[in-house]
């Protein structure tokens, strides 16, 4: 990365601003996926090595409107990370001011604050200049860690780098490393696999894969509009008809490089216990009153060839619908050929969100080079685009 990181300066008895992405899903107040705080942890821990006076720790929480909404507040988030930290957590009720900065003052040298929710303040998303300065002076220096939100301009991520040394934590730079450098200069073949919902979501990324992958292998939902553009009938299936012509486009540029499926389990109902069976997609399509809900067997075989070899791997988006237990085959088989070819020695890299979570189901995130923390934000590396909360920081 050739920003600095917390590497490259001194924080003894510094007040250190740490922009985390503590954006987790809480139901009725309890954390039900940690996975980001878990994330967090080694740069918090890296930060507290070098004896600051003071971590104060700032996130958003879902989308308040800029507004105090105590359903969204990050209160329940700070035992989930004192525990996981193994240090005692302390918790404002505001995220400026104030009651934040005496917060600030009462902690013991070395403390640890989370601020609350900084999109409690509508000058969160609007980057507002006056809302950053605000920040700023609860710190003497900033961390960017949150990858996750450095895809967005707002203040917490941007606009309070303006006022004081700014620097990466380790995430971030680990998420750069991966998501960025690795598939910007990849070890070949470079193999990308793309699937999830829709097509219209990813239009930038294929673009981009088309000049610097080898193949492009294509699931999901995605594969529909590809299929719909070949006149092949998908029924029920989801498709997008506003995105056919621009798949037909894709395929004319990438011919050589688009691997489609071949075959796909179809159901007569989007749930769990619908009747399904496979079909061959060249042989008439999908029948009146059907979906695709996964690729079939011969297309995980397909895929599994190509990526034979492959040095490199990019996978966004899954192969079906993999929230129900039928039609996850698909993307547990990718999974696990990811898996096999990271232990091989290949770099395996994982973005977006539902992919994050198929691979974790899969107990396979481990066993990959790197499961991106980041949907959108690695979405955007991934299409070659300038991350706002990266640029601002500043240049080794
Ligand atoms: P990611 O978060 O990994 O970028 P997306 O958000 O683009 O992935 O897409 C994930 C969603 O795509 C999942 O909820 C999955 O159920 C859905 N999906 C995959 N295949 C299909 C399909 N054939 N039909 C409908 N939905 C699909
Ligand atoms: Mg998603």
């Amino acid at each position: 990365m050739d920003k600095k990181t917390i590497r490259d300066v001194d924080l003894t008895d510094q007040r250190v601003l740490v922009r985390v992405d503590f954006n987790v899903p809480l139901d009725d107040g309890t954390v039900t996926d940690d996975n980001r705080i878990r994330a967090a942890v080694p740069t918090i821990r890296a930060i507290l090595d070098e004896k600051p006076r003071a971590v104060i720790l700032m996130s958003h929480l879902g989308r308040p409107k800029g507004e105090r909404k105590p359903e969204l507040s990050l209160k329940p988030v700070a035992p989930v990370l004192q525990d996981l930290l193994g240090e005692e957590v302390h918790f404002v009720e505001d995220t400026i001011g104030d009651q934040a900065k005496q917060a600030i003052e009462e902690l013991p040298r070395g403390g640890v604050l989370l601020l609350e929710n900084t999109r409690f303040y509508p000058g969160e998303k609007k980057n507002d200049p006056d809302f950053s300065a605000q920040l700023a002076e609860l710190g003497d220096i900033f961390v960017n860690d949150a990858f996750g939100s450095s895809h967005r301009a707002h203040a917490s991520v941007v606009g309070v780098a303006d006022h004081m040394a700014a620097v990466g934590g380790l995430l971030m730079e680990k998420e750069i490393e991966f998501l960025n450098n690795a598939l910007a200069d990849p070890g070949r073949p470079y193999v990308a696999i793309l699937g999830g919902a829709k097509i219209s979501d990813k239009i930038g990324v294929i673009e981009r894969l088309l000049e610097t992958a080898d193949l492009i292998l294509i699931g999901g939902g995605m594969a529909n509009t590809f299929f719909a553009a070949q006149d092949i009938p998908v029924a029920e299936s989801l498709v997008e008809e506003d995105a056919v012509d621009t798949a037909k486009q894709l395929m004319e540029q990438g011919l050589d490089k688009l691997v489609l499926p071949t075959d796909a389990v179809i159901a007569d109902a989007f749930e769990a216990d619908a009747n399904s069976r496979t079909i061959d997609v060249m042989d008439g399509g999908v029948p009146d009153g059907w979906r695709i809900l996964d690729i079939g067997e011969a297309t995980i075989a397909l895929f599994n060839e190509k990526l034979q070899g492959a040095q490199t791997v990019a996978w966004n988006g899954p192969m079906g619908v993999f929230e129900l237990e039928p039609f996850a085959k698909g993307t547990f088989a990718v999974a696990q050929t990811c898996a096999e070819l990271a232990q091989a020695g290949a770099t395996v890299v994982i973005g977006g969100g539902d992919s994050a979570s198929a691979v974790r189901e899969a107990g396979l995130s481990d066993k990959v080079t790197h499961v991106s923390t980041g949907g959108g934000a690695s979405l955007e590396l991934m299409e070659g685009k300038e991350l706002p909360g990266l640029a601002a920081l500043n240049d080794k």
